[in-house]
């Protein structure tokens, strides 16, 4: 169905800034819409069957606020992305498979994008020019993984992307500085970066039915609100004695440490030459120390486990169903066996932390175990 040509005659007149087209089963946009492109800033095309827009619709300059929810667009408009004064966009309950690359990236004003309920399997890279971006919704799609561009996505406050099939988050997503709130309820997870620890704003996260076994080493120095964590592959502290032997480092690990250890001499003269070595410096700036001597290491080091109460985690006053009574797995790493056996035994009420090393039996799920 469409519209007499004459419907839009009283909004031109009268200098319309909002239309509502709201279920008119629309099956084309219509074209005499673009005769408002002087004054439209809001526009509202839910729930009708459109499937594309025409190249004239990228005259609507003026628009803000765009709804175009419950139709049936395939592949995501690439009219909307010249539209530079675009600030909300919905685009939820369609059938987009495809987001061409250089096609958001346009919108740089673009704060609220809702593309939930679609059949999006990738977030194109451009995704990272959107500096004003606020609130990204994209539940309910196919997406394996966000572009690690997302970093630069600064003023990112929300992101909802429930129920889809992420098996893994790029390292960016842990320099996303405004993060409030990150809803990741039933993915495929298994692991967060190790950058995670650094959402300093994150106030809400909810990774409820996923495959996490374990959380990344700085992870309990976050403080939430909310945190929801049911339904997951978490380690459970139940100690079993184990015999581990002591393995022999490679010369290049031996060398490191040596280099790294002399590094932190403030009068090191190595510290004075390193800079003409880029190379060695790169290398070693991906060094980690260790939880229970500080002294650093490259490559060689024993995954550990130390079991955090979420209510150090979760902040006071606690709110999720779960937030008060689990305890949280949190990856530690320990640079040698010295440093795992010289642990205090459980009586040491002086010893705060206890790390575990993580045992994998083969009919049970994870546990972790220590040695004595
Ligand atoms: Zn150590």
């Amino acid at each position: 169905m469409g519209l007499n040509s004459n419907y839009f005659l009283p909004a031109v007149r009268s200098g319309a800034i909002s239309i509502n087209l709201f279920s008119r089963n629309l099956e084309e946009f219509p074209e005499d819409l673009i005769k408002l492109s002087g004054t439209l800033e809001k526009l509202n095309i839910k729930k009708n069957c459109i499937t594309d827009l025409p190249r004239q619709f990228s005259l609507l300059q003026k628009l803000t606020v765009l709804h175009l929810g419950h139709n049936k667009f395939e592949i995501f408009p690439e009219s909307i992305s010249r539209l530079r004064n675009l600030e909300t966009l919905h685009m939820h309950d369609n059938c987009i498979t495809t987001i061409p690359e250089s096609c958001i990236g346009r919108l740089g004003k673009l704060k609220v994008l809702n593309l939930n309920s679609n059949k999006i399997e990738t977030i194109p890279s451009d995704i990272g020019f959107l500096e004003n971006l606020r609130f990204l919704s994209i539940e309910k799609n196919r997406l394996k993984t966000f572009p690690n561009e997302i970093a630069h996505c600064d003023s990112l406050e929300e992101i909802h992307a429930s129920e889809n099939e992420l098996v893994s988050l790029p390292i960016g997503f842990g320099y996303l500085g405004k993060l409030k709130k990150c809803i990741l309820r039933k993915n495929l997870l298994q692991d967060l970066p190790e950058t995670f620890g650094k959402l300093t704003s994150l106030k809400c996260l909810d990774l409820a039915a996923n495959d996490i076994r374990i959380f990344p080493t700085k992870f309990h120095q976050l403080r939430l609100r909310e945190l929801y964590v049911e339904c997951n592959q978490l380690i459970v502290e139940r100690p079993v004695r184990s015999v581990q032997e002591d393995e022999i480092m490679t010369l290049k690990e031996l060398a490191s440490r040596t280099c790294l250890k002399e590094l932190s001499q403030t009068n090191s003269l190595l510290r004075r030459t390193i800079k003409h070595y880029p190379a060695l410096r790169e290398m070693l700036s991906l060094a980690s120390k260790c939880a229970m001597c500080n002294s650093l290491f490259l490559n060689t080091w024993l995954e550990c486990v130390h079991f955090i109460d979420s209510r150090q985690i979760v902040g006071s006053p606690p709110v999720g169903p779960n937030a008060n009574k689990s305890k949280i797995p949190v990856r530690a790493l320990l640079c040698s066996y010295k440093c795992f056996n010289a642990q205090p035994s459980d009586g040491d009420s002086k010893q705060p932390v206890s790390y575990y090393g993580v045992a994998f039996p083969a009919s049970a799920p994870p546990s972790a175990n220590t040695i004595n």
